[in-house]
């Protein structure tokens, strides 16, 4: 069993790149915020509340983020491995998910940070708003809103996993192909 984050700001190349990533390791991809935009989908409560935060480029609160990964890990059960994408993006989130592998006898092997410049994201997020019709991907505003956030409460997760020996610094700009190869190299 192999079980990886993807860490790294919006707009790195998390969604694209784990879909790489599964095929080669056929692992499950958990994305929470594909998860949610399911949810907000099929207007179910958790749907609701999701979006109230996100439209906004704010992160959803941890008890309810925490709750419903469990609850999508343990749907899973026959799963070769995780690739946990936009997961853990707080502290209490990596210690919750740390405890909750643990119970499990599992555990995290990788945490593979994307690095790429916040004026480059910037350009990657507004342009994917163009098409992809997210609303949290629509304005400037809202994109700067999202990747403060990151920079405020997710990028300090990186010392976190620093001192656990399981963080990866992987270059996030060039071809998508050259970027899988890094990925790649990094878990080895
Ligand atoms: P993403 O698709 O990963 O860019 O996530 C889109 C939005 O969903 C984020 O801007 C947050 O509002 C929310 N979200 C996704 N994952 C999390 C998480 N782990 N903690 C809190 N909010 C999250």
């Amino acid at each position: 069993m192999i079980n990886l984050v993807l860490f790294g700001p919006p707009g790195a190349g998390k969604g694209t790149q784990a879909g790489s990533l599964v095929e080669k390791y056929n692992l499950y991809h958990l994305s929470t915020g594909d998860v949610f935009r399911y949810n907000i989908g099929q207007k179910t409560e958790l749907g609701m509340l999701a979006k109230s935060y996100m439209d906004k480029g704010d992160l959803v609160p941890d008890e309810v983020t925490i709750k419903m990964l469990k609850s999508e890990v343990e749907k899973q059960p026959n799963a070769a491995g995780f690739i946990f994408d936009g997961f853990p993006r707080t502290v209490a989130q990596a210690e919750a998910l740390d405890a909750f592998l643990a119970e499990k006898g599992m555990k995290m092997d990788h945490v593979l940070a994307l690095e790429v410049p916040d004026e480059e994201l910037v350009k990657r997020l507004l342009n994917r708003g163009k098409t992809s019709g997210r609303a949290d991907d629509a304005t400037e505003e809202i994109v700067w809103n999202r990747i403060n956030e990151y920079n405020d409460k997710t990028a300090p997760l990186k010392h976190f996993y620093e001192d656990q020996n399981k963080l990866r610094h992987i270059d996030g700009v060039g071809e998508l192909s050259e970027i899988f190869d890094r990925l790649v190299e990094a878990i080895g």
